[in-house]
């Protein structure tokens, strides 16, 4: 009896350093580095954006913009520095309609429209397109899937109640719930992002996260097929649906 009660001690005390061993294990994972993508829509503004790219630049980070067509001709010189600064330029359609109401005709030529614009200023056609309004449907992601471009919603949108927000508490609601893989939903149209922006990067820098764009984020998971809609890498490191 008293051999059975040594042998059942060595087994607990085996598996209590054996999970202990486990747990190290999986804190020093996460305690790796993490992958943000930090998206930017509506721009560029004249003032707010190279403010935003200053900013980005200090902390080494790189983003993903999907500016308004209409407000490109004679900012030109923006989305330039954009992408020689390695940032990602999205399509986000020629004017901003709700592509579900409309047409098979005019949801081409909603998207055709932008990336004739952009292929000039990037040197290529867009491969990510956020749909305004996030208005998609069958029709939609089927188009986006003809012309190679994967659908980009958001995991995190931390101005969502901006008109109670300042740019203190967006900034710091960014730095407390940034989980590994989020796809964040942000403006450069105010200053206030750029002063919500500042706080995100200084603290998320400190907790190992590293900014990249939305291919770069995708391609650390399964990668990025044209036609589908991602809102984030899920936990398990596997596309999102
Ligand atoms: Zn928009």
């Amino acid at each position: 009896m008293k051999v059975l009660r040594v042998l059942f001690f060595c087994l607990v005390s085996v598996c209590i350093a054996g999970c202990a061993q486990a747990q190290r294990r999986s804190e020093s994972v996460e305690a790796g580095p993490r992958y943000i993508a930090v998206t930017f829509d509506d721009g560029p503004d004249r003032e707010v954006t190279p403010q935003l790219l200053d900013l980005l630049r200090r902390y080494n980070a790189r983003a993903t913009f999907f500016p308004m067509a209409s407000k490109i001709a004679g900012n030109e010189p923006v989305l330039v520095r954009m992408v020689a600064e390695r940032h990602v330029i999205g399509n986000h359609t020629l004017s901003h309609r709700r592509l579900s109401t409309l047409n098979d005709i005019e949801i081409a030529s909603e998207l055709d429209g932008a990336s004739e614009i952009l292929r000039p200023i990037a040197g290529q056609a867009p491969r990510v397109f956020r749909p305004p309004y996030a208005s998609l449907d069958d029709r939609v992601a089927q188009a986006a899937r003809e012309r190679g471009m994967a659908i980009i919603l958001w995991s995190m949108y931390p101005e969502q109640l901006a008109f109670l927000s300042n740019s203190a508490s967006i900034g710091n609601r960014i730095v407390a719930d940034a989980r590994d893989g989020d796809i964040i939903f942000m403006h450069d149209t105010s200053p206030r992002t750029v002063e919500a922006m500042e706080i995100a990067l200084r603290g998320l820098t400190a907790k190992g996260f590293i900014f990249v764009t939305v291919p770069e984020l995708l391609s650390r998971a399964s990668g990025m097929q044209a036609g589908v809609t991602y809102e984030r890498v899920s936990e398990n490191n596997e596309r999102a649906k």
